[in-house]
């Protein structure tokens, strides 16, 4: 395992980490395939990978992780809680909602978390979080009261982990990419206002995806040489933990192309890396809907087609009046916007 530095916090953390949403048990529904191991099997899993040197655990509140929290608060117990880094998150933009959830996962966990994220932050929510009083804030007064560690923003929009970046509040962003989905990822490494800041990564199989075409050692060798601090890998059995974690894969230099020729060979895949250029004025979430295209054909099949059908028909119809179509002026890619949308329509009827 090879080690990095968190930003500006001090902290050194294994390149890779531990997401913990596979561990998972309840009723929590995000995915349908989690491995939901007894508590004794999470334990084991957790410790077989920081046997093999991961450091970084990444959990989130009951309603989104399910009883992740209580599990890795029992693995910290077992393997001694100071060896460790706990990253935990809750949706609260609310700076009283997130002082209370803060207190609630430290209960859970049995310990105090290391760094804890305004989670899922986005463009609806964002100005309540960031505003007086709102969840950073009270993530800056739990710091400051020693009940975490460092403060951070988890969110899967550019425009937020900007924001983020130029907040002094902020110590650690978490933010998504693939060798796919590349395009935050690749925004962040061309803007110094990230420099200072903590990043870690998540979505590195794309929620598995992209593991029905590429190997391990391809998804994680071809991010390498971003600048984040640790890729979080989603962990359910310690065969997974041995694929993420054992081998120390050398850095790969994947062209978006040749992504896009490997998918090619099972499905036309929509040639999009999410960098979330397009803007559109009705704001319809362009991005969202051509990734659960992508992912459809990847194999959620049942996930993509619900998000898909969740207003694409209203989404086709407004694409179908637009005279100006602002989105294909800023797509650096030239994608035809609105035919693709017209087209993942039809796909879904
Ligand atoms: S074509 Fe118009 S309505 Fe459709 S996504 Fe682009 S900007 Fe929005
Ligand atoms: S459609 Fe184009 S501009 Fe929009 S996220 Fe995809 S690649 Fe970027």
């Amino acid at each position: 395992m090879r080690y990095r530095t968190l930003g500006s916090t001090g902290l050194t953390v294994s390149e890779i980490g531990f997401g913990t949403i596979p561990i998972l048990s309840g009723n929590v529904p995000v995915l349908p395939d989690y491995c939901s191991p007894t508590l004794p099997e999470a334990v084991d899993i957790m410790t077989a990978a920081y046997r093999m040197g991961c450091n970084f655990y990444d959990t989130a509140i009951p309603e989104e992780y399910g009883d992740a929290e209580y599990k890795l608060g029992v693995f910290a117990e077992r393997i001694g809680r100071e060896h460790i880094i706990i990253a935990d998150k809750a949706r609260a933009a609310d700076g009283n909602d997130m002082f209370r959830e803060v207190l609630r996962s430290a209960e859970n966990l049995g310990t105090q978390p290391d760094i804890y994220f305004a989670h899922q932050v986005d463009e609806k929510n964002q100005d309540e979080t960031f505003s007086r009083y709102g969840a950073l804030d009270a993530l800056c007064d739990l710091k400051k009261a020693g009940v975490i560690g460092y403060t951070g923003i988890a969110t899967h929009y550019y425009s937020v982990a900007k924001r983020a970046a130029a907040d002094s509040r902020v110590d650690v962003i978490q933010t998504s990419g693939n060798i796919l989905e590349r395009g935050i990822m690749e925004r962040i490494a061309e803007e110094p206002l990230f420099r200072s800041k903590g990043l870690i990564l998540n979505k590195v199989y794309a929620a598995g995806c992209l593991l029905n075409v590429f190997q391990p050692s391809e998804l994680i060798g071809g991010i390498l040489h971003w600048p984040f601090s640790c890729a979080l890998i989603g962990i359910g059995t310690e065969e997974q933990a041995d694929a993420a974690m054992q081998e120390e894969y050398p850095p790969l230099q994947f062209s978006f192309e040749d992504v896009t020729a490997r998918l090619a060979e099972r499905f036309p895949p929509i040639e999009c890396d999410r960098c979330q250029r397009c803007v559109c004025p009705l704001g319809y979430e362009i991005h969202i809907v051509l990734r659960q295209y992508n992912y459809f054909h990847l194999g959620k099949h049942y996930w993509a087609r619900k998000k898909l059908r969740m207003n694409i028909d209203e989404f086709a119809e407004s694409c179908r009046r637009c005279i100006d179509r602002p989105c294909m002026k800023q797509c650096p890619r030239k994608l035809r916007i609105p035919e693709l949308i017209a087209m993942i329509r039809e796909m879904t009827e």
